[in-house]
């Protein structure tokens, strides 16, 4: 089965950049079914690549082998799986709680596998990775034994076609959170409800760049999930930490964490209350922090919501810098893809000169070593962060 694309449109698969859009095609050969294995050839009929089509895709096809005379099967996919577990070990090699394959950026579509101790949590977002499951699965039970493989289901798989899924594909997983360590830290993580694949492990090395600056401040842990930032802010001498966040499960978690790492309740405090308000109402009580972290969920999907989400940056950003004392450190994130670094160093910019505060950039943040970004396909990178001094 070959997919044939337009004359002028096969340069970026010849620079390996894995997505093909549906506007790039001319002619699909055969009749391939969502998740099968295709070949690319140019508008000439050169051969380009292996890659699995998804007719129910924005993306119709997805690269990932370069060889032509070597035709994707189960010991392709396993080399593809041992390396990127190999570059985790080398890179990484103490991490207990970490991502091991990262889709396209470790050339395997789709695939999301995280390792929490002796747990493993599998997305498949695509529908080639929907059809080679069981046999990663396969793969997965025999390089590393884990001791259950728990599936989660992603909004995502909606856009490719495929139906919610969640459940257990190996072994038997633990009814209680399990205990993961990051940085010499503990935390719970719920491998069957927690969000995406229960910790946002992306944040790790950025949360021990942080403790750097903690010691002694009044914190505000905004958008703090189960409180993985306040755990690491309170091991570095902070005073105080606030978590906010609009989820009770997610606060409950951090309440846990919080007390399993042996920090006293006068330390900190939990408050579910949505970010946007919480900030307007502290701003005109006069509350003031040393320090805040921002690390709101994605806010675009598509590039339609582009404006809206960086006015939502902007808004919070602002009312953050607000609400620091002079001197305060604003740790800002964001994880949406279609927001670029400059972009949202802009946005922040734009923030600070509403906030009338002179903001300097103390340094820059991206997502942790398991989540590579391949040079090729620049949307890996998605997480980025500024630490800011505000005068
Ligand atoms: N900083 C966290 C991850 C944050 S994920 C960590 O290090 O683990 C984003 C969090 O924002 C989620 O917990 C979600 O419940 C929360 N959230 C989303 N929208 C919100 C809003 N408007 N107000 C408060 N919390 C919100």
């Amino acid at each position: 089965m070959r997919i044939v694309l337009k004359r002028g449109k096969d340069k970026p698969v010849r620079r390996r950049h894995p997505w093909i859009f549906s506007g790039a095609i001319r002619q699909v050969e055969g009749e391939p079914q969502p998740g099968d294995i295709v070949e690319i050839v140019a508008s000439d009929g050169q051969w380009l690549a292996w890659a699995e089509y998804n007719p129910q895709s924005q993306i119709r096809a997805r690269t990932f082998g370069w060889e032509q005379d070597r035709r994707p099967d189960e010991a392709f996919w396993r080399d593809k799986l041992l390396a990127s577990i190999a570059r985790r070990r080398q890179l990484m090699p103490d991490a207990e709680a970490v991502r091991l394959i990262f889709a396209e950026s470790d050339g395997m579509p789709g695939l999301i596998v995280d390792r929490y101790g002796p747990h493993l949590v599998v997305q498949c977002l695509t529908a080639g990775a929907e059809a080679r499951k069981l046999q990663t699965v396969a793969h997965l039970v025999d390089c590393l034994q884990p001791r259950s493989i728990v599936e989660r289901d992603d909004p995502i798989r909606r856009k490719e076609g495929l139906p919610p899924v969640a459940g257990v594909l190996h072994g038997e997983p633990p009814d209680e959170p399990v205990v993961i360590s990051e940085n010499g830290h503990r935390f719970y993580v719920d491998l069957r409800s927690g969000q995406k694949t229960g910790f946002y492990l992306d944040q790790a090395e950025n949360r021990r760049a942080l403790a750097g600056y903690c010691a002694d401040a009044e914190a505000l842990n905004a958008f703090s999930y189960t409180g993985a930032f306040a755990v690491h802010a309170l091991a570095a001498d902070a005073k105080h930490v606030t978590n906010l966040d609009s989820s009770a499960d997610a606060l409950d978690m951090a309440a846990r964490n919080l007390d399993l790492n042996g920090f006293s309740p006068e330390r900190w405090q939990n408050l579910q209350a949505d970010v946007f308000q919480q900030l307007r109402l502290w701003r005109d009580q006069g509350r003031q922090f040393d320090l805040i972290i921002l690390d709101p969920p994605k806010f675009v999907t598509s590039r339609r919501q582009l404006d809206r989400a960086a006015r939502g940056y902007k808004d919070i950003n602002w009312l953050a810098m607000r609400l620091l004392r002079p001197g305060g450190l604003l740790a800002t994130f964001s994880c949406s893809g279609l927001v670029s670094r400059d972009l949202f160093q802009k946005i922040v910019f734009g923030a600070a000169l509403d906030a009338g505060r002179d903001v300097r950039i103390i340094r820059h943040f991206s997502q942790g070593a398991d989540h590579p970004v391949l040079l090729s396909f620049p949307e890996g990178a998605y997480l980025k962060g500024l630490l800011c001094h505000v005068a």
